[in-house]
């Protein structure tokens, strides 16, 4: 089905250009109504004209064209054959550690998200699969931390909030030799700046409700695979367990996703421009961002990434308070927790999205801002940001 729709839109996944894919794959103007957008779906059931005869579509939990075009764009997005969309990023991640069995092992980078980290040490790990953190800055240190049992290498690049990087290819190379499967939460790069199947990995895992989605208004997750006989366990699961993404989320993702390209270009540049206002700002203590020639993670972002992303993390010299004065002063970025839509956010990781990471392995430095830079005007963005580095 997936393949009949690019090629409806003109050719092979392979052959047409990133953009041209967003707004095209999977999305051919309805064959009824001749409707331009791909319309919101919401049959629950789809008529047969005899007993097994159909269009594709039986019941709407196991397929739902709303559904199947945002899954055939993501997934030739990523440069993968199959795509499932979930209710949300962590019934995304869900839905893929169903894949293993008890006694099988997860290795978890260590420096993972959240929600992440809660899903496998707190649901997975009682359950019966054993699991532990590894440090993936190297393929050294995944040697390192290599157990008989591993089953799956679970990594994201950059991470959150500290926009480590790590080299998928030499991580893929280590865990494929060894018999496990590679995870990659591509959340924070998105398709357009890195795609990790195209380095190796195995899976790639997003929350739809980041860039994908793009502003703010819809909480999804998604999945890409390329190889066939794992696309049919993760559909058999999609289907069996049910986390799957309802019609309406499908088409607000589809359309956050068609400038997904754009976005991103933006983002970068903004970016940018706030990293040369923190760098000259005598309040600033350190600044985490890819493209710096001292970030731990530059050498493999600069291999496996077109350009280094909307998020900027920092430090300040005064301390938590001082921290805790610049977010209360930031006036166009708001004060909010998550990440990767068209507004600017500001945020205390420390009080905020890795309050629960206290005292744990996961723990950040209680002076650091986490910054997810939006596409208003740089000039604006940076004012903003300077004056309130000026009450720290
Ligand atoms: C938000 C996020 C998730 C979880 O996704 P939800 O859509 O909130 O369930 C997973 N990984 C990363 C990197 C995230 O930022």
């Amino acid at each position: 089905m997936g393949e009949t729709d690019s090629e409806r839109a003109g050719g092979s996944p392979q052959r047409l250009g990133f953009e041209t894919l967003a707004i095209h794959a999977g999305q051919s103007p309805d064959e009824a109504s001749g409707a331009v957008v791909t319309p919101i779906t919401l049959s629950t059931t789809f008529a047969q004209s005899g007993v097994g005869n159909h269009k594709g579509f039986e019941y709407s939990r196991s397929g739902n064209p709303t559904r199947n075009a945002l899954e055939t764009c993501v997934a030739a997005l990523e440069g993968a054959s199959n795509g499932l969309a979930f209710a949300s990023g962590l019934a995304a991640e869900d839905n893929i550690l169903r894949l293993l069995s008890p006694g099988q092992r997860i290795l978890l980078g260590n420096d993972a998200y959240g929600g992440t980290f809660r899903l496998i040490s707190k649901i997975y790990g009682p359950m019966g699969y054993p699991w532990s953190p590894v440090d993936l800055t190297d393929a050294d240190g995944l040697v390192a931390g290599w157990q008989p049992d591993t089953k799956l290498v679970w990594l994201e690049t950059p991470t959150n909030p500290l926009l480590t990087c790590f080299d998928i290819e030499a991580i893929c190379a280590v865990a494929h030799e060894r018999g496990a499967i590679v995870v990659v939460d591509n959340t924070f790069a998105t398709p357009y700046l890195q795609q990790p199947i195209s380095l190796g990995a195995d899976i790639v895992v997003h929350s739809a409700t980041k860039y994908l989605g793009g502003h703010s208004d819809v909480v999804g997750g998604f999945v890409a695979v390329d190889d066939e006989e794992l696309a049919q366990r993760l559909r058999f699961t999609q289907n069996a367990a049910g986390a799957i993404a309802a019609p309406f989320d499908c088409y607000m993702v589809l359309r956050g996703v068609k400038t997904l390209a754009v976005r991103m270009e933006r983002h970068c540049q903004n970016a940018r421009s706030i990293v040369d206002v923190l760098l000259s700002h005598p309040a600033v203590d350190r600044v985490l961002y890819p493209q710096l020639p001292d970030h731990p993670g530059h050498a493999a972002a600069s291999k496996q990434m077109r350009d280094f992303g909307g998020m900027v993390s920092f430090t300040v010299k005064g301390g938590e308070q001082a921290a805790l004065r610049v977010v209360a002063a930031a006036e166009l970025f708001t004060l909010a927790e998550s990440l990767g839509a068209v507004e600017s956010l500001i945020e205390h990781p420390g009080q905020m999205t890795h309050a629960s990471a206290a005292g744990s392995q996961l723990e950040v430095p209680d002076s650091l801002i986490r910054l997810s830079v939006g596409i208003e005007a740089a000039g604006d963005l940076c004012a903003d940001i300077e004056q309130a580095l000026d009450r720290a």
